[in-house]
């Protein structure tokens, strides 16, 4: 698959992502161990690149010391790439993580996509149907910008990614894809 279809895949999949009603209360760890990853017998290599990825978004966001974990696992929502839980819990299909290890393409989308669910955490967003959704997604996608420019991070992989997405039309979700590129188009000049 070409670096381009990659990223308009990973983005087709990120619109469909909300947050599960689920309330645990956030586990404290130690400064270390802020990120964790499961299941626990995940390959060393792969919970140390999960790790890096999840700290250094963290570390620019509003809340840097929460505890967060990462469970790779398929989403319980079909087709979801990734999920958000606002204890700070964040679900990602294993093959996204296993493309980024291996491309700098599937890399930025991982980074978009981590950084739009860090959004919905910092956020506190619980899983909307319906109208809100929308404006949660919005709110992610800014929350996850802010992210990528106080790492210095080019703004334009979000811009790309929902302008492929929104040229091949995603049916039901193609009105909040078409918002979401807008938002990032704007977002993405104001930056310039
Ligand atoms: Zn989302």
């Amino acid at each position: 698959m070409k670096p381009a279809a990659w990223t308009s895949w990973f983005v087709m999949l990120t619109v469909l992502v909300g947050c599960s009603q689920r309330q645990v209360a956030p586990m404290s760890y130690g400064k270390n161990e802020l990120v964790r990853v499961y299941p626990s017998d995940t390959d060393p290599a792969v919970t140390a690149f999960v790790q890096k990825e999840l700290r250094q978004l963290l570390s620019v966001a509003e809340h840097p010391n929460l505890a967060m974990s990462v469970t790779l696992q398929q989403p319980q929502i079909r087709n979801t790439l990734a999920m958000a839980y606002p204890n700070g819990d964040i679900t990602i299909r294993p093959s996204a993580v296993a493309n980024a290890m291996e491309s700098q393409a599937a890399l930025w989308s991982l980074r978009m996509v981590i950084a739009h669910e860090l959004g919905h955490v910092m956020g506190g967003h619980w899983f909307t149907r319906g109208s809100g959704r929308l404006q949660k997604e919005l709110e992610a996608d800014q929350l996850g910008m802010q992210y990528f420019r106080s790492l210095g991070w080019s703004c334009t992989v979000w811009v790309d990614g929902f302008r492929s997405t929104t040229d091949q039309g995603i049916g039901t979700t193609e009105h909040d894809a078409k918002a979401r590129y807008e938002q990032a188009r704007q977002l993405c000049e104001g930056e310039k």
